[in-house]
């Protein structure tokens, strides 16, 4: 995908129909087989690709619409957890309450289903283990089986190292790994909120994860994405990127996603202290606004980024996922255009630039 100047990817949720996330919850609730859960998501998943491929991205999932949420698959498909034993964040989340273990694969059917239809490249998505341990660890709850959440993210690394192995063998172009945490770290509201008392810590905790997890990882291009986390077109956390440059140059990654369209990042300056070595995920398209940005806008955009990174890094793609679970439903034909404006920019783009 280097090859041409300013790819387009997506970050990894399309926003799920109701009969989509009816599924996913009737499956959970045991009303529906996982067989015929499979069968019929993957009907739905069908169209999902070819909305994609018809928007004209290079690079495609299956929209998660197998999961519930971009982090919840990794306590669905890897044993330790309870489902929604865990107040986190103001939503119901699984706790780890035993030793995690690898016992079926997490991303990889995905990637396989989605191979066996598409010639386009295909990014896996897998939650980063200190959004797993962020999420899914509570300090009673799953004291028994893991006294700290360090020691759950420790344990996290060789699994996700795993999958990561068998999503290339399945078909995988990139994996990217999901850690919203790390941007949010930039607003102390949201500190406050958490309790994160050492935020130097938990960036270190967060990078070293990160490293671990994708150290010697080879016949893949390797991805990072950050936001502000978001919810019911509201974002989680707002503020420039500055406090955490220093941290993303330490990350050793082919790309780190960020969200630079929506106006709670503060503008695209602090995109003068992005590391050197790695591409730019560029966030062109704000996904919590109602209203389809132009192909023109998107332009702008990426020129203004320009200013700070080199074209031959810059790859497009919208803020975040735009659905990252079945509690927030957004508008599909709106994702639809809003990618579509986003890959016709891309052609503007590449007639401009050669
Ligand atoms: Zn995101």
């Amino acid at each position: 995908m280097a090859d041409t100047l300013f790819p387009t990817t997506v970050i990894g949720s399309l926003p799920r129909p109701a009969w989509v996330r009816e599924l996913i919850l009737d499956r959970k609730d045991g009303r529906l087989s996982e067989e015929e859960a499979d069968r019929l998501l993957g009907r739905a998943i069908e169209g999902a690709l070819l909305l994609q491929e018809r928007a004209g991205l290079d690079e495609i999932t299956d929209g998660e619409w197998r999961r519930e949420s971009y982090v919840k698959v990794f306590a669905e498909r890897v044993r330790g957890f309870e489902p929604d034993l865990n107040p986190s964040g103001g939503l119901p989340y699984p706790a780890v309450v035993a030793p995690v273990e690898y016992y079926r694969p997490i991303a990889t059917d995905e990637v396989r289903f989605v191979r066996a239809l598409t010639k386009r490249r295909i990014k896996a998505t897998l939650p980063s283990p200190y959004i797993i341990g962020r999420r899914m660890w509570h300090p009673e709850l799953s004291k028994a089986a893991y006294p700290t959440r360090e020691q759950l993210m420790a344990d996290c690394v060789p699994i996700l190292r795993q999958e990561i192995e068998a999503v290339r063998e399945a078909g995988a172009d990139t994996v990217q790994l999901d850690e919203p945490w790390l941007s949010t770290m930039v607003d102390p509201q949201f500190r406050d909120k958490e309790q994160v008392t050492d935020v130097d810590y938990e960036m270190d905790l967060c990078v070293d994860l990160i490293n671990q997890t994708l150290d010697g990882i080879e016949g893949i291009a390797t991805g990072m994405h950050l936001c502000h986390a978001h919810f019911d077109r509201k974002h989680g956390s707002e503020g420039p990127y500055d406090l955490i440059m220093p941290a993303l140059a330490r990350v050793r990654v082919g790309t780190i996603s960020m969200e630079y369209a929506t106006p709670v990042s503060g503008g695209l300056a602090s995109l003068a202290a992005f590391p050197e070595q790695v591409r730019l995920g560029l966030g062109c398209i704000d996904h919590c606004e109602r209203q389809v940005e132009t192909p023109e806008q998107v332009v702008a955009r990426v020129e203004e980024a320009m200013r700070y990174v080199d074209k031959e890094r810059i790859t497009l793609h919208p803020d975040c996922g735009f659905s990252p679970s079945v509690q927030n439903p957004m508008d599909l034909d709106e994702a639809y255009l809003k990618l579509k404006a986003m890959c016709e920019a891309a052609k503007l783009l590449r007639t401009r630039y050669v």
